[in-house]
């Protein structure tokens, strides 16, 4: 949008830098909880067990924040992250409206596109886009709606995330690619950003260097394939950072292991990676719902990894929970795998996400909605696996995976001990 001339402004309901909203506190690298307020269950929600909250600012602080906005805008541009967040996304709709009666509003994000006929009905929004901005169809819709001649299309890459809007940021995000070649059954990244891209270190090097200038010592990578081609631009940039040891590196996202070679694992620790998440899903490796990793992978990534000097206490290795018809066996031999290893096992517990090619198996093993409520696609509520949600077996899960080498309790519901 700045490239077709627009002015931008920046409301991020998540943003921990509001001087005047109290916030929980922060932990290392700038993570931390965030500010909550519990709210009435949605009524499909009523049979589960747990509370619902709303995260982030609070309506008043929002509404505040938009009463101050000068010049008035032209246009809003709303971003919607998890389908189940969708209620979220609703009240910011409405809480724009009454500060701006009559400007466009436009709604894209992952909710937008994944859910498109469910926002269409309930977001009250004047334009829903599915996919990314730039794609011919919606660009032109956007100027269109603002009755503007169409400009240029801006490419989408090299142009990276517009990190000045955030003043004072405690950490800060490196986007080298958009999309992902892989196409696991239970993900929508290639709906979401079709096709792979990357950028080259060039583009990269001057909003780092502001970056770094302006103080942020931590930066986390959110690609979606981090190490495919790294020769594009993630060895440069790793070389860059060599050279600035204050700077301190996490991958939040899980790294394919298979491409952590010697070179590129010795090169991401002197370059103060710190955070290290490899995606495993699974230790049943001739069976897995990917075909990301096998056991020879495994082994050599993670022995290149300790090679480079990386020490166990800082991988962990995410778990996927809740898949349709997953045997809860195969989550604990998944942890344990992991606890032989000495890394720490994460459980990613399972999203429904529509456009995956797993969600009409998903929407047939689910006891719930799935397709018609997206609050239903909630991970948090376990939506396909047998018998949702139980606290017994929510504290039984915890305890397991951070139990490490100790002993895990005998006693559990479903009687996975059986595997000791
Ligand atoms: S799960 Fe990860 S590797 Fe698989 S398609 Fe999605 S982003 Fe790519």
């Amino acid at each position: 949008m700045r490239e077709a001339g627009a002015e931008v402004a920046l409301l991020d309901c998540l943003d921990p830098m509001w001087s005047d909203v109290r916030w929980p506190g922060r932990s290392r690298f700038g993570t931390g909880a965030y500010p909550k307020l519990r709210m009435e269950k949605p009524e499909c929600l009523q049979s589960v067990p747990r509370h619902y909250s709303r995260y982030g600012l609070s309506y008043e602080a929002v509404a505040g924040a938009l009463r101050l906005l000068q010049p008035q805008p032209d246009c809003i541009f709303i971003t919607s992250i998890m389908t189940y967040w969708y209620p979220g996304v609703l009240t910011i709709i409405d809480l724009v409206r009454k500060a701006f009666p009559g400007t466009p509003v436009i709604l894209g994000g992952i909710y937008a596109s994944l859910c498109r006929e469910h926002a269409e009905v309930h977001s009250g929004a004047d334009l829903i886009i599915s996919g990314p901005l730039e794609h011919p169809g919606n660009w032109k819709q956007v100027w269109e709606l603002l009755e503007r001649p169409v400009p240029a299309i801006p490419e989408p890459l090299p142009a990276g995330p517009a990190l000045d809007c955030y003043p004072d940021p405690p950490f800060s995000i490196i986007l080298g690619s958009k999309g992902c070649p892989f196409h696991c059954a239970y993900c929508a990244s290639d709906v979401l950003n079709p096709g792979f891209l990357q950028r080259s270190f060039g583009a990269l090097r001057t909003e780092l260097q502001t970056e770094i200038d302006r103080g942020v010592r931590d930066f986390a990578f959110y690609d979606d394939a981090l190490l495919i081609r790294p020769e594009t631009w993630l060895d440069p940039l790793l070389k860059r950072f060599t050279a600035d040891p204050g700077v301190r590196l996490h991958a939040p996202n899980a790294m394919h292991v298979r491409y952590l070679t010697p070179a590129l694992c010795k090169l991401l620790h002197t370059a103060g990676l710190k955070t290290v998440r490899l995606g495993l899903e699974s230790a049943d490796f001739s069976n897995r719902a990917d075909r990301k990793l096998s056991l020879q992978d495994w082994e050599e990534g993670l022995a290149n990894l300790l090679a480079a000097g990386f020490k166990t206490e800082q991988i962990g290795a995410y778990i996927l929970f809740g898949l349709p018809e997953q045997d809860g066996e195969e989550v604990v031999r998944a942890v344990r795998f992991a606890h032989r290893h000495r890394i720490r096992p994460h459980l990613a517990q399972y999203t429904p996400i529509p456009g995956s090619s797993l969600f009409e198996k998903a929407k047939s093993c689910s006891q719930y909605s799935i397709e018609e409520e997206p609050l239903l696609q909630n991970n948090s509520i376990w939506p396909c696996k047998p018998g949702g949600f139980t606290w017994q077996e929510h504290t039984y899960w915890k305890q397991f995976t951070e139990s490490g080498n100790r002993v895990f309790p005998r006693r559990n519901p479903n009687g996975y001990d059986r595997l000791r």
